[in-house]
């Protein structure tokens, strides 16, 4: 989409000027990028923080992704599948800790059936107030059509790459079943799921382009959420393994997978995407301990998943080696959000949290919107 006449000066986010943004590095130029973001999201979606209870409902995965550590082939993963009771219980615990939604997210696990996650979807409306996202991979119509029925509001399914080469290397398709998660995406739209997706920053073999492209995708798909982390390699995984060199992109063409270009991608993806919610993922968190969560919330994020999964499955959830607050308890993480949050000035914000289309109240931030 070309760039508007009119629109703020260095703020022009065709592909060229998105590239440019995400390849700057003088940190004073980057004051404007930091602040034109945290002011756009001011404005579009406010001071509130929501606060997303994430269960990591099952380690399985039937998938060979590139990335993944719970991917089909990990050895000497304890594999769990929680039951629906289990399930429950966690939701309760995330009602109970004041959050407004649940996210239940999973390996690709056909052990999930149609039935076993109906069943868990309508248990956790009838007995809590809570959304419910779903985040379970590539499933079919007549699965994602039976949880919207039975109460599903939201579905994450990230992208992770815009293009197509590298996203057919990093995640092979299952056999006879091409994997096109944007036309999924579409259809869970037309379900009536609000819908979510995202992508990884700096994954072997990801271009700058690449990446200037995968914004401009958020924007113009009309996401609804939007998830930004960095890649992190996992030694269980061919890009995490002692071949990964041979994945990387030319030098000089390979984003790497570093802080400052991940919060560059969320500061972007804030400007092209103004009303959007948007995590500060774990993953940044993973990768900054210190400040990473902050970061993120100062420079366009609105949203925490704060992890509520049982302790003794949490670690068994090794997408990558690491994770930010696995050993902590859901209460202690929800402290610990919460005082983060607040000492940034900001809000928590109560109730579901579901996105809110603003009309342009903001002339200057809508010039590179629409
Ligand atoms: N099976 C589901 C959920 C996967 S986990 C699905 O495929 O959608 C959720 C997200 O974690 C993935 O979409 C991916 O973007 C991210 N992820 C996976 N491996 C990762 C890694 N090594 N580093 C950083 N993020 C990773």
């Amino acid at each position: 989409m070309p760039c508007r006449p009119e629109a703020r000066p260095g703020f022009c986010l065709d592909h060229a000027g998105v590239k440019a943004w995400l390849q700057e590095r003088d940190p004073e130029v980057l004051q404007d990028l930091w602040s034109e973001a945290d002011r756009v999201r001011k404005s579009h979606v406010g001071d509130e923080v929501h606060l997303r209870g994430l269960i990591e409902v099952s380690s399985h995965c039937i998938r060979h992704c590139l990335y993944c550590g719970l991917r089909a082939p990990s050895i000497g993963l304890e594999r769990y599948r929680m039951d629906p009771a289990e399930i429950l219980a966690c939701a309760q615990e995330a009602t109970r800790l004041g959050y407004g939604s649940v996210v239940l997210q999973g390996g690709e696990d056909p052990g999930l059936t149609r039935d076993f996650i109906a069943v868990v979807v309508r248990a956790i409306k009838r007995d809590t107030p809570l959304a419910i996202t779903l985040s379970l991979g590539e499933r079919s119509d007549g699965d994602l059509r039976a949880w919207r029925k039975a109460g599903a509001d939201r579905y994450l399914l990230r992208f992770e790459t815009s293009d197509p080469v590298l996203y057919r290397r990093i995640h092979p398709d299952l056999p006879g079943i091409p994997s096109d998660r944007l036309a999924q995406l579409m259809r869970m739209r037309d379900m009536g799921y609000e819908i979510g997706t995202g992508v990884m920053v700096g994954i072997p073999g990801q271009t700058w382009d690449a990446l200037a492209f995968d914004i401009l995708r958020f924007r113009d798909f009309d996401i609804d959420m939007i998830g930004v982390g960095p890649f992190l390699p996992s030694p269980r995984t061919p890009l995490g393994g002692p071949d990964a060199g041979a994945y990387l992109a030319p030098p000089d063409d390979q984003v790497p997978n570093d802080e400052l270009t991940t919060l560059k991608t969320l500061a972007l993806t804030r400007l092209a995407c103004p009303d959007a919610n948007i995590p500060s993922t774990t993953a940044l968190a993973t990768l900054d301990r210190e400040r990473g969560r902050e970061l993120a919330l100062l420079r366009g994020a609105n949203v925490v998943m704060p992890n509520v999964t049982p302790l003794p499955y949490r670690a068994r959830y090794e997408i990558y080696p690491g994770k930010a607050c696995v050993n902590e308890t859901a209460t202690a993480c929800q402290g610990c959000l919460e005082g983060r949050i607040h000492r940034l000035g900001r809000r928590i914000g109560r109730g579901p949290g579901s996105r809110n289309k603003t009309l342009c109240k903001d002339l200057t931030a809508c010039d590179f919107h629409h």
